[in-house]
């Protein structure tokens, strides 16, 4: 019984769920498959659906394919086999005197043993035929003859996600005792602010939690169920908010910043060579960058900026400002191209003032500071070393700046581009070559606001919303593929003026030989389709050095097509190519084409992106219209988040994105920025 006396000490909602009247060793061994360890678990194990009880459909009136919930009692049943036995169907026969119907289950046999002749049974599913009425493994619920049915029936029936063994009435029943244990002991987790008090400014008329938890279980209408969840989902944005002031506090509290404000010595030169005047986003941005890195802690910063927005010059300047102090920098690109882009970029930008700037990939040759031996490389890295402990340098490169024995001295900045392709432990890793250095993390991927207030809460958020002048209009056209010699025709009078193109090959497993054969083929095709135009091909299987002389012959307009796989989704900058064209176009995020498209219309010219995809897809070209209407990267954005789902959006290195029970990151924002002021004003209350 000593378990018991410990048990007793928990908080009521704590308690581990064998406390439960009915819960032995099994039935908690279940729950837990389904996360469901405690009292409180249990009472926001959210139902999955819900079925309108007070009104069953009847079984006469079903209609083809679609969805609903009738019942009927058991009239004939049984179990066919076939195939020597290793297949069956088993099938269940429901009248409910209007009609009779069919429920089949496939190579289940021991559904058997779940229902009798005369059982009354609700169904919820869809006839896939109506001669004879038959459903394929609808879900069902045997009505049994008791007082409890007053928790199954005639109501808003919960339809709870379950685990083998779990009954579905099992489950309803032991959520029901326990809340009418339980309710009232569900306290409010805010106290201070104004969570669940009725706000006239607001059209949150939240309930109160007890009552959500209760609403959430058994609502009286269905309007209710999403009333309920917005209080448990602002709940759960609340403690996120919470958990991140809290991790930030403790940052403040432990690092301190560099000095890296910087005196403007190199920047005047600078901004004076570079042949264009920053854009008043660029400035305002870099006013905030500034202030952070003259504040007391270290930078964290996130800037974002659609796909053209000019994003190199300002961490060019965040790095001069570094630089200024005295203290190195170290920029991470994710693919070898663009970190060679930026290196000749810089190169061309800050050599002239006299800075170093380094490449380190792991194809470019190395030089490494620290393995200072013997051999003549060594004494070359050694005499480096030296001269970088006087004279502050840029580090630029791939992964290749995370390798162990790659050290950073003296580290003042990171800046980490397109960081959505980099996971938050390799920002990390970077950020540790330094003692707490500044961090500036650059994203085109436009971040919907409610990733920017959860997902990237720890970071505050800059944005270059203004495009430069002078640029050309981008039109996106969605064809089919019938379509695409009419789309060559268009691409070779763009290059007969003089201008570039891009086609994307569809997204190809580089590792799988017989796409890379595919791709090989398509390029043949292309070369024979624009000659004498010269067509080159990028793909990732490419030795880096190779992956260079295309680059180069397409910065220079000895080629004039780029045919890539989507490798160039990230950053490459050639102002003369005005045409994207993006095969099987359905096969990408709309984020992603994007990104794809703005690698056109960087200079004066007009640009062109056309998005062909099959004319099967119908719905996919309806997905596609959407970057036709818009070249809001926000917006766009926002689309693919509700469309495709937060992990998609933020890329797979991305982990932490919060696991909700109830708040929906796509559409929430209200809720988000409500949560971040209760959190702020309870704060303020000390
Ligand atoms: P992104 O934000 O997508 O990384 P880039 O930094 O590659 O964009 O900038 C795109 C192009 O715009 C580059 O060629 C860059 O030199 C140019 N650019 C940046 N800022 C300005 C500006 N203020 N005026 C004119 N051109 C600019
Ligand atoms: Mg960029």
């Amino acid at each position: 019984m000593s378990a018991t006396s410990t048990i007793q000490k928990l908080p009521p909602l704590a308690q581990p769920v064998t406390a439960l009247w009915g819960v032995g060793g099994e039935r908690a061994a279940q729950l837990a498959r389904l996360k469901i360890f405690t009292v409180e678990d249990l009472l926001l194990h959210r139902p999955r659906r819900y079925e309108d009880r007070r009104h069953f459909r009847p079984i006469k009136t079903l209609l083809l394919d679609e969805h609903a919930t009738t019942r009927g009692s058991v009239v004939a049943m049984g179990l066919k086999r076939f195939r020597g036995g290793s297949k069956s169907v088993f099938e269940l026969i429901l009248d409910d005197g209007t009609a009779r119907l069919h429920c089949r289950w496939w190579n289940l046999p021991f559904m058997e043993n779940y229902f009798a002749v005369g059982d009354e049974v609700v169904v919820y599913g869809k006839p896939l035929s109506l001669k004879p009425r038959t459903m394929d493994h609808p879900e069902t619920e045997v009505v049994e003859p008791g007082e409890e049915n007053f928790i199954h029936f005639n109501r808003l029936t919960p339809v709870y996600p379950l685990t083998e063994g779990l009954p579905q009435r099992w489950l309803r029943g032991l959520i029901w005792r326990t809340l009418e244990k339980f309710e009232s002991q569900i306290a409010e987790p805010w106290s201070k602010p104004s969570v669940g008090r009725a706000r006239s400014d607001a059209p949150y008329r939240l309930p109160t939690r007890a009552n959500a938890v209760h609403m959430i279980h058994f609502p009286e209408e269905l309007t209710d169920v999403e009333i309920a969840r917005q209080r448990l989902a602002l709940d759960e944005f609340i403690a996120l908010q919470w958990q991140i002031q809290a991790r930030r506090k403790k940052f403040e509290a432990t690092a301190q910043a560099l000095p890296c404000g910087g005196n403007n010595r190199l920047m005047k030169p600078f901004l004076d060579a570079l042949g264009f005047k920053l854009t008043g986003a660029q400035t305002k941005v870099l006013r905030e960058i500034r202030a952070d890195l003259r504040g007391a802690h270290p930078m964290r910063r996130l800037l974002q900026g659609d796909v053209g927005s000019g994003k190199t010059a300002v961490a060019a300047c965040a790095a001069l400002m570094a630089l200024e102090g005295g203290f190195n920098v170290a920029l991470m690109a994710p693919t070898e191209i663009l970190a060679e882009q930026h290196f000749r970029n810089f190169k061309k930008w800050l050599e002239p003032l006299g800075v170093k700037v380094e490449l380190q990939t792991r194809s470019s040759k190395t030089f490494n500071i620290q393995h200072s031996t013997s051999n003549a490389q060594g004494a070359e890295a050694a005499n480096h070393a030296s001269r970088i402990t006087h004279h502050a340098s840029i580090f630029i490169g791939t992964h290749a700046l995370l390798t162990d024995s790659f050290a950073l001295p003296n580290l003042g900045l990171v800046i980490i581009d397109e960081q959505h392709k980099f996971g938050v432990a390799q920002r990390e890793q970077l950020v540790r070559k330094g003692r707490y250095p500044h961090l500036l993390v650059m994203t085109a991927t436009p971040i919907p606001r409610t990733l920017g207030l959860t997902v990237y809460g720890e970071l505050d958020l800059s944005v270059i919303d203004e495009i430069p002048a002078g640029r050309g209009t981008i039109k996106t056209f969605v064809r089919t593929t019938e379509k695409l010699p009419l789309v060559w025709k268009f691409m070779r009078e763009q290059l007969a003026a003089g201008r570039q193109a891009y086609v994307v090959y569809p997204r190809v497993e580089e590792t799988d030989q017989r796409e890379i054969k595919a791709v090989v083929k398509e390029f043949e095709n292309l070369q024979k389709l624009f000659a004498p135009f010269r067509v080159e091909l990028l793909h990732g299987r490419l030795k880096s050095a190779e992956k260079e002389a295309v680059m180069a012959s397409f910065r220079t307009n000895h080629a004039q097509v780029l045919l890539a796989t989507a490798l160039i989704e990230v950053g490459v900058d050639v102002a003369n190519a005005t045409v994207m064209l993006i095969e099987n176009a359905e096969r990408f995020g709309l984020a992603q084409l994007h990104q794809l498209r703005g690698r056109i219309g960087r200079g004066a010219h007009d640009s062109f992106c056309i998005l062909v995809s099959a004319a099967d897809k119908p719905e996919a070209q309806e997905r596609l219209k959407v970057l036709t209407e818009s070249n809001d990267g926000f917006k766009i954005a926002e689309a693919d988040l509700k469309l495709r789902g937060p992990g998609e959006l933020l890329g797979q290195q991305q982990s932490g994105v919060p696991d909700f029970r109830f708040g929906e990151l796509a559409t929430d924002w209200e809720l988000i920025k409500q949560a971040r002021a209760v959190v702020l004003e309870i704060e303020k209350a000390g």
